[in-house]
């Protein structure tokens, strides 16, 4: 039996814990779907809200450099994904990055007019990627794929894979360095979503040599409800990068007021409108819980976290099916169990103060966020689990009525 108080006693993320706001009697395994609350987020919220708008008002572009907020947030995010400066912006949602980068790299591979991804991705990216097809309408197609058959699918037609690394129904994680190469080799440009890798684990876009990536600020980076995303180029594709969205913040000169759209240079041209000063503060200041952050130590500790809470689901709740590889290599950090009625489980769970999520089917969801999860938290969630399928408590009624967000 592991020494559950040795474990959080030694671990160097009980640091990273105290910069959180948690409720009590709540363990919170949903941050991979929504971060916690980082401290300092309230103090800098307060202070961008009262002083920088309250009292700078408009002179707060300048004063307090509001215009440049997406870039130098950007740069925060780039450390942990294996970026290099000046590659990456903080702008919109995921799903309009992906649709930026869908017809960039689409334009870059003339004459080729299929778009590949894997059967089972998330919606969005299946979704924009089946409405870029469509507008752009020159036999363009969105062909789905298996993730055994993916390096298969890359014939001459092929323009663009895009894939999510880590799927986030099962936890599996795709080969971003080796899909990314045989992509190279194939003449195809690839596209990643980082959705459920970025702050998770160590990312290397630049190692890769990934061409496009595009990720969430309200996940594993804690930049609260609806935060904006991120958008990376390679620094191949930076000079006459040229994106749909050509709006006037993409712009050169935006300040020149001029009759035409001329590009910003750089990853500058993957902005579009006014940026939204409020939710990209509160990002900025949760990124601040990252630093000095060794993402290696992070990951460390999330695979611990992951053999910890499956050996005591497995010995307490053996009916529940693992459906994410437990090879480390294969996955995020997320756990996935299945059980035909995981929704009022999970339902039972949260009215127990253990928060999780439930993803059709039959997916029981556990995120597992080291920096501000301890071992004994993790283990008790286990146990409520185990008692939870033990006594069938889940098995009532009230359970069972599907909230709209689930
Ligand atoms: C969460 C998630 C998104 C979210 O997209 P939004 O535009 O922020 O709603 C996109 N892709 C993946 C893989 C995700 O997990």
């Amino acid at each position: 039996m592991t020494d559950i108080t040795a474990l959080d006693t030694a671990d160097p993320f009980a640091r990273t814990r105290a910069l959180f706001d948690l409720p009590d009697g709540i363990i919170y395994l949903d941050g991979n779907s929504l971060g916690a609350l980082p401290r300092a987020v309230k103090g800098r919220m307060a202070e961008v809200v009262a002083t920088q708008w309250g009292e700078g008002l408009i002179r707060s572009w300048n004063t307090h450099d509001w215009i440049d907020l997406p870039g130098r947030v950007g740069e925060r995010i780039a450390r942990l994904i294996g970026a290099a400066p000046q590659t990456l912006m903080v702008a919109d949602s995921t799903s309009v990055n992906l649709f930026k980068v869908l017809v960039t790299a689409l334009r870059l591979r003339p004459g080729r007019q299929v778009i590949v991804s894997e059967r089972g991705n998330f919606p969005t990216d299946a979704y924009i990627a089946a409405g870029v097809a469509e507008l752009l309408g020159q036999g363009h197609e969105l062909r789905l794929v298996e993730a055994s058959e993916i390096e298969a699918a890359l014939g001459d037609d092929v323009a663009v894979l895009l894939l999510t690394e880590v799927n986030y129904r099962t936890g599996a994680r795709l080969d971003m360095a080796g899909l990314t190469a045989a992509a190279q080799r194939a003449g195809v440009l690839t596209i990643w979503d980082l959705c459920h890798s970025a702050g998770a684990f160590p990312v290397d876009l630049s190692g890769a040599d990934a061409d496009f990536a595009v990720g969430c600020g309200y996940k594993y980076l804690n930049g609260g409800p609806g935060a904006p995303a991120f958008v990376y180029a390679a620094p191949r594709h930076l000079e006459g990068l040229r994106q749909p969205l050509t709006g006037w913040l993409g712009h050169a000169a935006p300040f020149s007021f001029a009759e035409t759209y001329r590009p910003a240079a750089g990853i500058g041209a993957m902005r579009v409108g006014t940026p939204p000063v409020l939710s990209m503060s509160a990002l900025d200041a949760a990124l601040e819980v990252f630093d000095g952050v060794d993402l290696g130590a992070l990951r460390a500790k999330a695979d611990r976290l992951f053999e910890l809470f499956t050996d005591e689901v497995k010995r307490l709740a053996p009916e529940l099916q693992l459906a994410t590889p437990s090879e480390p290599a294969r996955r995020g950090t997320q756990v996935s169990l299945r059980h035909p009625e995981a929704y009022a489980v999970m339902q039972a769970l949260i009215e127990r103060g253990v928060i999780g999520d439930f993803r059709e089917p039959d997916i029981l969801r556990f995120g597992l966020t080291p920096l501000y999860l301890s071992f004994a938290e993790v283990k008790r969630a286990a146990e409520i689990l185990g008692e939870v399928m033990r006594t069938g408590a889940w098995d009532q009624p009230r359970y069972k009525v599907r909230a709209k967000v689930v």
